[in-house]
């Protein structure tokens, strides 16, 4: 999708400045991917020389690119570039259930600060809120910055969302009249985008996970709710209505238990937190503790859920045929307990040619997978427009001080 230079002199006003940052969103692409030299950006891109050098020099005046290292490829000596990664950090807030996760990253997405605390955020909007104010401004403050060093902040919630940014009021009823991407607009004057937690474990996967070599994979977060993701030719599927993913409400036993979503025998109903923690009357930490000690009754809980998940991942194989299906959440910290009866149950259940070309792995990112995922929500759009990560004077002075 690059466009050549005699086109570029056909456009317009409007449509060169269009073509221009198109280009440059395409180059900076390139740049963070790392090792290019100018010479390489024209031949991969197919854009004439002189615009590479007028996009490169733009961008290293501004600062957002820097000359790293020369190498000498054929005799002749080429400048290899890179981004400046820190002339903007990222902040991804995973706003869980029970939980609040904020990381603060460079533009490698390498975490330069974390934080994360159980919060009643189902039952306490506003203490949610307040709780991730705080931890932004701890965590700017430790690094003795103010929010203009942001590009932006990304926000991960436990809900589907819909085109209007609001929240589902079946999973989170006392969020009415509460838009948490405007509050944290309105105190930090940095752009906030929000996702669902799942897509955002998926989008933190592609970037920097277990599925950064495949273009068709789910992940699946197996915690308080049970959500996918689903990447499908490398990019976030989202449905029509913005629901898809949606696999903890696929019924798994049509005379199963009552769901909170008012249907009957949902995946959610049988292996979410709450169903569990309800079966072996602690709370899901101890269980996978119990079971790792040896506890037969919590050693056969997670083994059924493993079991119901097999189900619900067999029909996922035969439906998507995903490359890899990558678990993350609470529960899959029970290891191999969970995952030999669910992989036992997806060998049972799947057509066996689904089976054969995916793999069922665990996250690697580790717990704060999905808050990552939400700082790479704000990556991705700061190198599509890179006026994100050029420095704003009017901002400078937002309010930095922590909250009485
Ligand atoms: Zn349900």
């Amino acid at each position: 999708m690059f466009v050549n230079s005699p086109n570029e002199q056909r456009r317009n006003g409007r449509g060169q400045g269009m073509l221009r940052a198109h280009n440059t969103a395409a180059v900076l692409h390139l740049i963070w991917a790392g090792n290019y030299s100018r010479a390489d950006i024209a031949r991969t891109t197919g854009l004439s020389r002189s615009t590479v050098t007028g996009i490169v020099g733009g961008l290293l005046q501004i600062g957002v690119v820097k000359e790293s290292s020369t190498q000498s490829s054929g005799g002749r000596p080429s400048t290899l570039l890179r981004v400046n990664e820190r002339v903007r950090l990222l902040v991804g807030i995973e706003m869980g259930a029970s939980h609040i996760s904020t990381v603060l990253t460079d533009l490698q997405g390498n975490f330069l600060s974390t934080r994360s605390e159980p919060v009643d955020v189902q039952g306490q909007p506003q203490l949610a809120l307040q709780r991730m104010e705080t931890h932004i401004h701890e965590m700017l403050s430790e690094l003795k910055l103010n929010s203009s060093a942001l590009a932006g902040i990304g926000l991960a919630v436990p809900c589907p969302l819909t085109e209007s940014d609001v929240l589902d009021l079946n999973i989170l009823p006392l969020w009415r009249d509460i838009r948490p991407a405007d509050q944290l607009r309105a105190r930090f004057g940095v752009p906030v985008m929000m996702d669902n937690d799942a897509n955002l474990g998926a989008l933190a996967e592609l970037w920097w996970g277990a599925g950064r070599d495949v273009g068709d994979f789910s992940y699946i977060k197996l915690a308080t709710g049970v959500g996918a993701g689903q990447i499908i030719n490398g990019q976030v599927y989202r449905g029509s209505g913005g629901i898809a993913g949606e696999i903890g409400h696929t019924a798994i036993d049509a005379n199963g238990p009552l769901c909170r979503c008012g249907l009957r025998g949902c995946l959610e109903a049988m292996v979410g937190r709450e169903a569990l923690e309800r079966q072996v009357g602690t709370d899901l930490e101890s269980l996978i503790k119990n079971a790792n000690a040896g506890d037969l009754a919590s050693i056969r809980a997670i083994k059924n859920a493993g079991t119901y998940m097999g189900i619900a991942v067999a029909n996922l194989l035969n439906l998507m045929n995903p490359a890899r299906i990558i678990l993350g959440g609470a529960l899959t910290r029970a290891g191999d307990l969970l995952l030999t009866p669910l992989t036992q149950a997806v060998e049972e259940r799947a057509l066996f040619s689904t089976v054969e070309s995916s793999r069922v792995v665990l996250s690697q990112i580790g717990p704060q997978a999905v808050a990552k995922g939400a700082a790479t929500l704000v990556l991705q759009a700061a190198l599509n427009d890179h006026s994100l990560l050029t420095p704003m004077p009017a901002l400078a002075g937002a309010q930095s001080e922590a909250p009485q």
